[in-house]
């Protein structure tokens, strides 16, 4: 199972997660079960967050991880709106009693809003002091974001952006990730399928050829190729274990020189544009 370290100092973390976003909407049962399958198999990364259906996302992450936090490297985020430096500590003290755990591996600011960065910045430092996360990390940044919180908090002290990107959306690749990867901060990718519009079109006979040569399916490979360098990690969302079975796959799945370059040929990085794209 391939992992890396999470960030400039954290720990080694596999490099397929599961995301939670609207998992609230599913059967519960059936959704708890799909996370614990995927924890079975090492999809160890769980991403959550205070928007999630309004809280219940970690409440249905509290009951999947019971009994096996330590194995967990569980991450949170808060909303812009509740990012004051107070705020920041609430938030993430209410996530905790919903979590039912008294510690998070990371937490996110969600994206930048309008209190200043400054606040939330020093939050996460109070927050790290007294042990209720272990490191933290922002979400939507780009580079100018990235900068700025870096000037505040100094260096190896953001342990990851999360950002939107799949095999047709790589504008993150132009700028952000250089920055990432100058500054040793882990690429955490969301929506990795597109949120259903996958596999896209003018690409697909390329994603079967590299799934056919390695025994694997095109959804496998999407994920081993958002996966392909040293600071990205990938956090698809499934609340159906074959789901859930399937993307695992990717953590053992490695691409050659070759199928990269393919599929890097199906689906370009498209134009040289700044920053990140969004939902
Ligand atoms: P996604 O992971 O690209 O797609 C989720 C959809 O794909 C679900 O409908 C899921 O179905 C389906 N799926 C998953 N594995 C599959 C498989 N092997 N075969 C067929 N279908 C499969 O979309 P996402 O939920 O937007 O992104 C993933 C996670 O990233 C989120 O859950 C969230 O944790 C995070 N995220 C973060 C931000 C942010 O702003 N930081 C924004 C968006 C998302 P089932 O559920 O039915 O299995």
């Amino acid at each position: 199972m391939t992992k890396r370290r999470f960030g400039p100092t954290g720990p080694e973390v596999p490099i397929i997660g599961q995301g939670t976003w609207q998992m609230e909407g599913d059967e519960r049962a059936g959704a708890v079960s799909a996370l614990r399958r995927g924890l079975d198999l090492g999809l160890l990364h769980v991403d959550t967050a205070e928007l999630y259906g309004s809280g219940e996302a970690e409440r249905i992450v509290a009951e999947a991880i019971q009994k096996r936090r330590d194995d967990v490297f569980l991450v949170s985020k808060v909303l812009p709106e509740n990012a004051t430096r107070k705020g920041t500590v609430r938030a993430c003290e209410a996530s905790l009693a919903r979590l039912q755990t008294d510690r998070l591996d990371c937490y996110l600011l969600h994206w930048a809003g309008s209190h200043p960065l400054e606040g939330t910045l020093r939050a996460f430092e109070d927050l790290e002091r007294a042990g209720k996360i272990r490191s933290f990390g922002v979400s939507n940044f780009d580079e100018d974001e990235l900068a700025e919180a870096h000037a505040i908090v100094g260096p190896k002290r953001i342990a990851c952006n999360q950002v939107l990107y799949h095999l047709k959306e790589r504008t993150i690749e132009h700028a952000v990730v250089p920055w990432c990867e100058a500054h040793g901060v882990a690429v955490v990718g969301y929506t990795p399928f597109g949120r259903g519009r996958f596999p896209p079109t003018p690409g697909d006979d390329v994603l079967r050829s590299v799934a056919t040569r390695h025994g694997a399916s095109p959804r496998a490979v999407a994920l081993a190729f958002l996966t392909r360098r040293p600071s990205f990690f990938a956090i698809p969302k499934a609340s159906r274990p074959e789901h859930v079975e399937e993307n695992a796959r990717a953590l053992d799945l490695t691409l050659t020189p070759d199928d990269v370059a393919e599929l890097d040929r199906a689906y370009p990085v498209g134009k040289r544009r700044r920053g990140v794209a969004t939902l």
